[in-house]
């Protein structure tokens, strides 16, 4: 696939707000599931094992009006968990069959309750993560959870994850894992050929796809990325620092198909 090719697919998916690649993965074969997430923490492997697609959601970005989303938090919480709410009040999450959120921070935490009240009979489960670090206290503990929800998915699925569908979805996930450290680490040492417009889309597509895809997409990325021959930029490096999880706004971070970045 050409860069240019590669990189309108990867942004069509990031700003699908409806999630329409995964009603058609799910309308591919009769059955199929999909499980959302928060994205951080959450157990990709198990629901990849599941047989269920995992689905990174970011909230609406700057694509839609926050409204019913705003009578369920304070004005002043971020945009990700109120765009949330309004996506799932006005049936644009209604392609997933549950809702993981992780322990992110206490709005996204409250989110799980919020899910059980306003789209009854729809999975949501919080995902603690231990905070002892010693195996045999915060290790037992973190297992417990995982295995919980592996036996929560199963009910949704009807039928037990098996422990070798497990260690395959595990390892797919740890080539995304180094792909993604490919994809960074050229970034890193030739910023000229790998645009942070770019590195974002390109990272960010894999939420709605399945893992198998966006290894696939990110290989190309490499490959077409260091192939472009775009000339060595004079650009002055930023580092942000921190775990803040608002997304950028569009016009900043659509940049790919600007003149410098595609010379
Ligand atoms: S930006 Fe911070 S407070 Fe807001 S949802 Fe993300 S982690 Fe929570």
């Amino acid at each position: 696939m050409k860069l240019q090719e590669l990189l309108a697919r990867a942004e069509g998916l990031v700003r699908d707000i409806d999630l329409t690649p995964v009603r058609r993965w799910k309308d591919a074969v009769a059955g199929r599931k999909a499980i959302g997430y928060m994205p951080v923490f959450a157990p990709r492997e198990i629901i990849h094992a599941a047989g269920m697609l995992p689905v990174g959601v970011f909230g609406g970005g700057d694509q839609m009006e926050i409204i019913r989303g705003d009578a369920c938090f304070q004005s002043y919480i971020c945009h990700i968990p109120r765009s949330t709410v309004e996506m799932a009040l006005s049936g644009r999450l209604s392609g997933l069959d549950g809702m993981i959120f992780p322990s992110t921070c206490d709005v996204i935490r409250n989110l799980s309750g919020m899910w059980k009240i306003l789209l009854p009979g729809v999975y949501a489960r919080y995902l603690d993560v231990p905070q002892n670090f010693d195996r045999a206290v915060g290790g037992t503990w973190f297992e417990a959870e995982l295995r919980a929800i592996a036996r929560d998915l199963a009910r949704l699925t009807g039928r037990e994850i098996d422990e070798d569908a497990l260690r395959a979805s595990i390892k797919t996930f740890n080539a995304n894992r180094r792909l993604t450290r490919d994809v960074n680490r050229l970034r890193r040492e030739s910023p000229h050929l790998a645009p942070a417009s770019e590195v974002y889309v390109v990272l960010r597509a894999g939420c709605m796809i399945p893992v198998e895809e966006h290894n696939e997409m990110l290989a190309a990325y490499i490959g077409e990325a260091r192939a472009s021959g775009r000339p060595v930029l004079d650009n002055c490096r930023i580092v942000i620092r921190g775990a803040f999880c608002e997304q950028p706004r569009w016009p900043c971070c659509a940049r790919w198909n600007g003149p410098a970045a595609t010379s």
